[in-house]
Order: structure tokens, then sequence, then C-alpha cells
């Protein structure tokens, strides 16, 4: 796992979260910014892409920042003539080994660096591996950010919580706008989201086209299936290079349309008079919207739980998406007790687990408002995400001891994955006939898979490329060649306040101290003769209960007088070579009698 440890950054001011507040300055240029904009929209349809037909093609660089070999923090840059395109800005969630970290970002020091050629970020679609670490680039450079609707409502919830602010601009499928000498288009697209887009990005260098996270369904549940059609037009005008979706190119034939799912919800909602407690991902809004009419359609009231459930469902009611629900179907959560258990639907968070969410509260009975019963149904619509495996099932045998019905994804359609299987990629390759293609989204496997597939339709092994983060793309006319390590494709590590300030020696230290704890040795020595002016102390925290161990202790503690005894005798008597010395004792002792390997931090105290 490739770290990255960059102290320069100044902890204070590239805070997260829990930020005070932002400069002042910045949050004012940018707000006035916003109201020119939106005044002024930047769409201009039919010239720019005009302008690319008449234009020579230009050289150009595609650099994924993060996407390539993981499936997380997706950013793509695309670099003609001294102007970058920023498609995507996402975050990935830690690895098991990054102990304390909160989240991963990419590094933008190449965005920064070159911050006067950035001439905007284009958004796909509202998922954190998309989104996610917007701020934080913000917190960098000032960039305008074009996005859909929904994701840009996402965004701004997002900017708001981090007192900040930008040049923004909503769009939807069709239009096309102009951000300096690139004309993106947006395409329809279906995923596990509301308007989720492609681009067909057209400019001096050529024709990119990006297809974000997308499935073809053709009866998603909000009527607007993917723009094949569009997809074909833009195959024919010919495409340089296409990055495409991975995740599921390992699944054979097609990914399940979303009406699926409505069919098993009616089966549940028809069978039983139980109370029905569903949980899902919060960002599905056309998904939770079924849940709610069939609910209606047998006279449950809703009640949601869950912050994250809460924020997208007043979002989406705010953008339209929830105009035909009336109000009154929704309960508070805190008023079901006054409901029969058959006129009850919970909507909530904790399909992953998540261990402050409301399934995982209502599982080990923390929950304020709602206590399992036995015979509630307790629906997971959703799969885990890899890594999410075990507390999942410690949540699902919780569950079932407490003689909940579990209905999962693996044994009846409530859920379905919102990414292309390989018979979909074949059939968006064979739309599309890019001259290059670069697999996208996906871990190292997904896009050695997806290059194969790519391969057996036709498309040269050489005009195949598997990039990792970092590196870059070049294409000239009709050459395209890789070159590695181009800029810095690092993962930035956000702990609290701290952006990058983690790195792996910071991580080998928290790896120490949770397998097998910390060892202090405090010592007072006499400053002119160095002699122990009282017997040296012991302190451990996670290595064994002292109490029990008071042998192992004393015995510790005449190593540390032997330690002493011959270091005096030697004359090594600073304090750097006397730590280094009781360090190494200690350690030697503590492995040979334990076979463990604490941390072990001398104190030395002249007196
Ligand atoms: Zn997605
Ligand atoms: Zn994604």
């Amino acid at each position: 796992m490739a770290t990255k440890n960059n102290n320069k950054q100044n902890t204070e001011k590239t805070g997260n979260k829990k930020r005070a507040k932002a400069p002042a300055k910045k949050v004012k240029k940018t707000a006035a910014k916003v109201s020119a904009a939106a005044k002024k929209p930047k769409t201009k349809a039919k010239p720019a892409a005009q302008a690319w037909k008449k234009a020579g093609k230009a050289p150009f660089r595609i650099i994924p920042l993060g996407g390539m070999k993981e499936i997380g923090k997706n950013c793509t840059l695309i670099e003609c003539n001294d102007e970058i395109l920023i498609i995507d800005c996402g975050l990935a969630f830690p690895e098991y080994e990054m102990f304390g970290i909160d989240i991963v970002i990419p590094d933008f020091t190449y965005l920064k660096e070159n911050s006067e050629k950035v001439k905007g970020l284009i958004i796909t679609h509202g998922h954190e591996d998309h989104i996610g670490a917007i701020p934080y680039l913000l917190q960098e450079i000032s960039v305008p950010v074009y996005a859909s609707p929904l994701a840009m409502g996402m965004i701004d919830h997002k900017l708001e919580e981090n007192y900040l602010s930008c040049e923004r601009h909503v769009i939807k499928a069709g239009d096309v706008i102009r951000l300096g000498n690139f004309a993106v288009e947006a395409i329809q697209t279906n995923h596990s989201i509301a308007d989720a887009l492609a681009y067909s990005i057209k400019f001096p260098g050529g024709h990119v086209f990006h297809t974000g996270d997308f499935k073809i369904d053709y009866s998603p549940l909000d009527g607007k299936v993917i723009d094949l059609n569009r997809f074909s037009q833009l195959g024919d005008e010919g495409i340089d290079v296409l990055l495409c979706d991975s995740t599921n190119v390992l699944r054979k034939g097609y990914t399940p349309s979303e009406a699926v799912v409505r069919r098993s919800i009616d089966e549940i909602f028809d069978n039983t008079e139980r109370r029905i407690i569903i949980a899902t991902f919060a960002s599905n809004v056309h998904r939770i919207k079924y849940f709610i009419e069939a609910s209606m359609k047998h006279h449950r009231r809703i009640a949601v739980s869950g912050r994250s459930m809460e924020n997208v469902l007043a979002l989406s009611k705010s953008l339209g998406y929830l105009d035909d629900i009336p109000e009154s179907v929704f309960v508070d959560v805190s008023e079901i007790k006054n409901l029969a258990d058959k006129n009850i639907t919970i909507i909530t968070t904790g399909s992953q687990g998540e261990p402050m969410s409301a399934l995982t509260r209502m599982a080990y009975d923390n929950h304020k408002s709602v206590k399992l019963k036995k015979n509630d149904v307790v629906v997971f619509s959703s799969s885990p995400i890899p890594g999410n495996e075990k507390v999942i099932s410690q949540i699902i045998n919780r569950l079932y001891e407490k003689e909940v019905e579990v209905v999962l994804a693996s044994a009846m359609d409530v859920h379905v994955s919102g990414h292309a299987s390989s018979e979909e990629l074949k059939l968006v390759h064979t739309l599309l006939r890019p001259k290059f293609f670069m697999p996208a989204h996906g871990e190292y496997r997904h896009l050695v898979e997806h290059a194969k597939l790519s391969h057996a339709l036709g498309q040269p092994k050489d005009h195949i490329f598997l990039l990792g983060n970092g590196d870059a793309l070049e294409v000239n006319d009709s050459k395209a060649e890789v070159v590695r390590g181009y800029t810095s494709g690092e993962d930035v590590m956000v702990d609290g306040y701290g952006i990058g300030d983690v790195g792996s020696v910071v991580l080998k230290d928290r790896k120490t101290l949770s397998q097998s704890g910390l060892i202090t040795i405090s010592v007072a020595l006499d400053q002119a003769t160095g002699s122990l002016m009282s017997e040296p102390k012991l302190n451990t925290r996670g290595f064994v209960f002292v109490e029990e161990h008071m042998d192992l202790i004393n015995e510790a503690i005449s190593v540390v007088y032997n330690t002493i005894g011959k270091s005096t005798s030697n004359g090594a008597l600073d304090e750097a070579s006397l730590s280094r010395a009781i360090r190494s004792d200690m350690k030697t002792f503590i492995y040979n009698t334990t076979k463990r390997n604490p941390m072990i931090i001398p104190v030395i105290l002249y007196v």
C-alpha cells in the first residue's frame, strides 16, 4: 500500500469536518463568482462542438490521480494546450491497516502546481468515490464545478459543512458546456443514483469519452434510459480514447434492471403484516421512492432513521424527486409506537454495518425509538462493499438472535448492482469503437479483465493501456504511450484535521501499538555521577496486565539496572546513547521472555 508522508502542509489551515471557519477572503471572492455565474451560464451548445471540428489535433495527456487499481477516489485529468479539465474528485475509505485514518484522498500536488491551467471540474454522479474529496480540492485551488442536480445538492451540503463555496453550475443530460477549449457534452446513463452522466469531451487534441459509473437499464425507476443512441452517434464521429467503468467486468451476462427490485419489494409487502425495516444506500433516491410508494399502497406510514438518510431525503424533496409523495405519509420515528405494526415501514441507514448507523443501533438495542421485535422483517437492499462483510454478518447474527426475519439480496432480488456486467460492456465498446482504450474504475484484476474483453472484441493490444494513479497516457494524433509516474498518484490520508501528515512511519507506529502495546521506562539519574536516584519505573499500555505479571515487570526493572550500570562503567552517559542501550536490552529481554515486540520508550531525567 503506497502511503504519503507530507509534513509540509499546515494542518490547521487544511482542517476538515470540524473546521471552525475558512479564510473569510476566499469565501467572499467565490461567493461573488457564484452570483455572476448564476446570471450568465457558460453554456454554449453548438459553437463549442464546431470549434473542435475546425481545430487541428494537438497533443494531450490523460492523468488519473485516483481510481486506477482501486475502487475509490476517482479523479482523472485531461490536459491539452495548457488547459486542464478534471473529471470527478472522490475519496476512498481506509484500508484495514490504515489505523485511525478517516478517509483517503488523491494527491492534488499536480493541480496545485498547475492551478492556473484548470478550467473546471465535471462530476459524473454523486457517490462519495466521485465527489467526496471536493472540499479538500477547493481548499487548495479555486475551480468551477459542474454537476447534475442531485450530485450538486450533495456537493453543496459538503461545502456548507466545511464553510466553503465555489462557482457552481447545475447541468443535465444533453447539455454541452464550454470550459476553455474543452467542449463537454453530458450524456444520460443509468446507475444506482439518479442523474448519472457520461461525458463526451472534444478539444483541440481529440475526443475523449468517459462513461462514469454506469449500467444499461431499459426499465429504470425514473424512466430515463441510458442514451445509447447518442453513444452510437459519438462512436460514429470517432473517439480517440475511451475510459470505461470496469467494476463488474468479472460478472457474466447483464446486470438486472432496478425493476427486479420492485417485484421483490412488492412480494415482501404483499405477504407480511409485520413491521418492515429496510436498510439501503441513502443515495439511491429512486429505489427509496419505490419503498415509499409500496408502503403507501399497503397503508403503511414511513419513518426514516439515520442522519444521511434524512439529509438525502430532504434534498430529494427540495429537488422535486418526491413531488408526488404527500408529506402526510411520513411519520417521525419517535411516533411509530402509536401505530400498528402492519402500518409501519422504517427506512434506515446501516446496510454496510456502519458502527453508528441506525440499523446497528437497533441491532444492539441502542436506538432511541426503535426496539426490534420478534418477527420484524429487516430487508438489506444492498450488497456488502468489499471489506464490510464481517461487520455486516455480525449484525445479521444479532438480528437472528432477536428472531427477526432477515431478507438478504443473496436470497431474494432486493438489490441489483449499479455497474455494467460483461455483456453490457461489450455493447458499449461496440457502439463507441474508440481508437485507444483505458479501463477505469477498478482494482487491477478488473482492469486486466476489461483489457481482455476489449481485445476479444478486436481492439489491438497495443491500443489498450493499463494505467496506475499518477501515470499519464500521452496521445499525439494516432500515437499513444504511457509515461509511468508522471506525477504523484499516492494516497493522501486524512485523520481529523490533518491532511497528509500521517504517513508510513506514523502508520507503522500505530500498527505496533495496536498489535503489541507500549512500555515506557522512566529513570532519574544524578547529573554529576550518572547514578540512579530512584528505582526505574515501568508503565505499560496494551502489553500485559501489570498486576498479574509482577515477576516479569520486576525482571524487566533489573534489566534496566544492569543496562545503566554497564553504560555508566563504559562512560556512555549522554541521553541518546543511554536511551538506545535501554531500548535495545529491553527489546531483547521482552522478546525472549514473551515473543512480543511492544513499542519501548525510555524517558531519562537528569536531576
Ligand atoms: Zn457510483
Ligand atoms: Zn464509483
